[in-house]
């Protein structure tokens, strides 16, 4: 079998009539949708109307139920694709850090460039630095997790994934388990991140971040994309009633 080789000039991310399902709980029903390279687009919508699933769908952490998705040009729903590979072009964050409670931040950061990446310890360390430089927490290296704030957690997270070189980051309501106080170091990281190039699927609340650093605004409701459009044009002039709904209650 030949290596499928990555598109430079495909899509980032082309969803193409996804459906999923839990048992009888259609919770999908039929996504199309794209994210161009070095694209931010942002997904919004109420609690429970799939964000999360159509996001987990993308790094294969759920099975689609039918359709296709392609990853820089690469059907990651064919039977055959290297599920390992896919996931090593995407960087994740979740709303809850998800980092290793009982290793230093540092070791955070190098334990899968070494055990995935194959690189030197002295390489990882020098990535994983790198990194929290640019998430401003080079002082925190030696630092366990219970020890950091929760913002501070999360820069790590975002650090750690960036430390896999990814193509493209996907980020799950990154800041929503954050005091308000911490949301703004967060945001300004993956404004940063934005502005450099990288591609990102952002579902957020943040509507101040999605009309500022988003490209593209995508509001699901109930397993389908009932709007989508620039940022600025769907907060401020909604289409539909279900997205007037919504924003009445989040602006
Ligand atoms: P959102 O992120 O927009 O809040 P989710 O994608 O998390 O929505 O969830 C959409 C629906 O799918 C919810 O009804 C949820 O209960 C259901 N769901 C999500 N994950 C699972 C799962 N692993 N098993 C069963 N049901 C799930
Ligand atoms: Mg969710």
């Amino acid at each position: 079998m030949t290596e499928p080789q990555v598109d430079p000039v495909a899509a980032a991310i082309d969803v193409q009539d996804l459906h999923k399902s839990f048992g009888a709980n259609e919770v999908l029903k039929g996504i199309d949708f794209h994210v161009d390279n070095g694209q931010v687009v942002c997904v919004i919508g109420p609690s429970g109307s799939g964000k999360s699933t159509l996001l987990r769908c993308v790094n294969l952490l759920e099975t689609p139920t039918s359709g296709r998705i392609f990853v820089e040009g690469i059907e990651i729903t064919d039977p055959d694709v290297d599920v390992d590979k896919v996931r090593s072009r995407i960087g994740i964050v979740f709303q809850s850090f998800n980092l290793f409670p009982h290793l230093s931040v540092l070791r955070n950061l190098t334990i899968a460039q070494q055990r995935v990446k194959g690189r030197s310890k002295d390489e990882a360390v020098a990535v994983a630095r790198r990194n929290l430089e640019k998430v401003g927490l080079s002082e925190k290296v030696d630092a366990y997790p219970a020890h950091l704030s929760g913002g501070q957690q999360q820069r790590v997270a975002i650090a750690r994934a960036l430390s896999m070189d990814p193509d493209m980051m996907l980020f799950d309501e990154p800041t929503s388990a954050l005091d308000p106080e911490l949301v703004g170091d967060v945001l300004a990281v993956m404004k940063d991140l934005a502005s450099e190039g990288m591609t990102m699927m952002v579902v957020t609340h943040e509507m101040g971040f999605a009309r500022e650093v988003g490209d593209h605004l995508v509001f699901m409701d109930g397993g389908v994309i009932v709007e989508e459009g620039r940022p600025a044009d769907v907060l401020s002039d909604p289409q539909h009633e279900r997205t007037t709904s919504f924003l009445s209650k989040v602006l």
